[in-house]
């Protein structure tokens, strides 16, 4: 049974997909005004853990990730400017030429951190007219209203429209409300704009398509119901995010889908909890976010001589539900805990071996772990217990189920092996005519044998069980 925390009844649940035929999960694609940060993609890989534990348990996943190149406005609650429109204001650079470049360099990063990409990728400017058949349905059924600005979805009409959030209304805190851009005309100050007009503060807006309601955009929030109802049905099992969404985004595309469509919109919520900044050397935390400009990239941490891979075992090593500090000290004990399980299938690969027979206790531990709301630290640990065990009895040939275990990890073990296995024949030419050397006393060359291994990165053990060799 595979259980997920389910954000909108606040609890654990069993989960059973709503079809046969697949697994329909959407997750919320990037602004693409800049670059995504470390944060962002955090949320991203842990997306990808849930779909490959489901893929893991046999299900056939159909993922959609939206792509938000319009109407994301500064404010996540009608308020500033759109994000895209303000970088292309600042650039002189055209918003389009602006949203494919950062699009391209965000899924670049996905691939570099083995993350599966998505079924279907849709972009918010090429799906205006499902947007509009949205409004135009919301506005007719009396769940929307017009005004001079824009076109609001009135959440006086959906009663349940707090569920999610667990908010009241009037306590409803998403950041100081801004009340020059306030619309005087706007009835209940959180009713959320579905479409822009190009006027007023949008005057100059860029990206602007023609509607019944004259020249405008869609709001951020219409954009992800529109397209994950086009993509995956009018109800579809899982829906991903930060848990920044939690309150004003999550709740809204509930509102206006579910009054849309008058069917339950999805089945279970997953919210990934923020990466955050710390420093080695004290408490301090910095809350990263692309508007404050304040955030690390993935090539920032390959600049600093680290893997992708070290940043998705950081990430993959935490529950998605805890707050998760990066700082160089947590970088690089990902990456020893990294390089130790490489370092282990390096050895096994040149070990090899019977199968153990006590391996399939470890499996059982790692589905019991990784179906339980995604225990991923626990399933981690198992595979770490797995290793050691493997390393006491020197039983080595647990490579099948680190391959299994590596489904939903994601961190290239067969990768590791294959190389290992390409380097086997020149490195053991090496090894055996050092240890002829070594016979012979001749250990200046025997020296020679490991420094020049050494050059090409490539560490000489004697053990054991022979002369073993790892990557440094
Ligand atoms: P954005 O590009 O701003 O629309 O955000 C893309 C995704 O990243 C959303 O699912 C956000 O909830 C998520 N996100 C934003 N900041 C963080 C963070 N610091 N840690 C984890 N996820 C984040
Ligand atoms: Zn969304």
């Amino acid at each position: 049974m595979i259980q997920f925390y389910n954000t909108l009844t606040k609890k654990k649940e069993e989960f059973t997909p709503f079809n046969k035929d697949f697994v329909g999960i959407y997750s919320c694609g990037p602004t693409v005004y800049n670059y995504a940060h470390i944060g962002n993609l955090r949320s991203y890989i842990f997306a990808d853990v849930l779909k490959r534990v489901l893929t893991y348990f046999g299900y056939n996943v159909k993922h959609v990730m939206n792509v938000t190149d319009v109407g994301h406005l500064t404010g996540d609650d009608d308020e500033g400017e759109d994000k895209l429109q303000k970088a292309s204001a600042s650039s002189g650079i055209d918003p389009y030429e602006i949203a494919r470049h950062y699009e391209k360099i965000f899924f670049e990063d996905l691939e570099k951190l083995n993350i599966i990409l998505p079924t279907v990728k849709c972009r918010a400017t090429e799906h205006i007219e499902d947007m509009q058949k949205m409004v135009a349905k919301l506005l007719a059924d009396g769940f929307a209203y017009e005004t001079d600005q824009a076109i609001y979805f009135d959440i006086t009409k959906f009663p349940t429209y707090t569920q999610l959030s667990g908010q009241k209304l009037d306590d409803k805190v998403v950041g100081a409300r801004d009340e020059v851009n306030e619309d005087p005309q706007k009835k209940h100050p959180q009713d959320f704009s579905i479409w822009f007009k190009a006027k007023g503060r949008f005057a100059n807006h860029i990206m602007k398509w023609p509607s019944p309601w004259g020249e405008g955009f869609p709001g951020w929030h219409i954009e992800c119901s529109a397209m994950s109802i086009k993509y995956l049905g009018e109800t579809f099992d899982i829906h991903t995010g930060g848990e920044d969404h939690i309150w004003v985004h999550h709740p809204n595309e509930i509102a206006q889908s579910e009054c849309y469509t008058g069917k339950k919109f999805v089945r279970y919520w997953l919210h990934g909890a923020f990466l955050v900044v710390g420093k080695d050397d004290s408490d301090e935390e910095v809350k990263m976010s692309k508007s404050e400009g304040n955030f690390l990239r993935l090539q920032t941490i390959i600049d600093n001589g680290f893997l992708p891979v070290h940043y998705r075992m950081m990430c993959v090593s935490s529950h998605y539900r805890s707050k998760l500090t990066f700082t160089n000290k947590s970088l690089t004990a990902a990456k020893n805990a990294y390089e130790n399980i490489r370092d282990f299938i390096s050895r096994a690969v040149q070990i090899g071996g019977e199968k153990p027979s006590w391996v399939a206790e470890y499996v059982q531990k790692f589905e019991d772990a990784i179906s339980d709301d995604l225990n991923m630290p626990v399933a981690m640990a198992v595979m770490n217990e797995m290793i050691k065990k493997a390393q006491e009895t020197k039983e080595y040939n647990i490579l099948e189920e680190l391959y299994k275990f590596d489904e939903v990890f994601g961190l290239g073990f067969k990768e590791i092996a294959e190389s290992s296995a390409s380097l086997e024949d020149e490195v053991q030419k090496l090894i055996d005519e050092r240890k002829v050397a070594r016979k012979n006393k001749d250990f200046k060359r025997a020296d020679e044998i490991r420094q020049e291994l050494l050059e090409k990165g490539i560490v000489l053990e004697d053990t054991r069980e022979g002369t073993l060799w790892h990557k440094v």
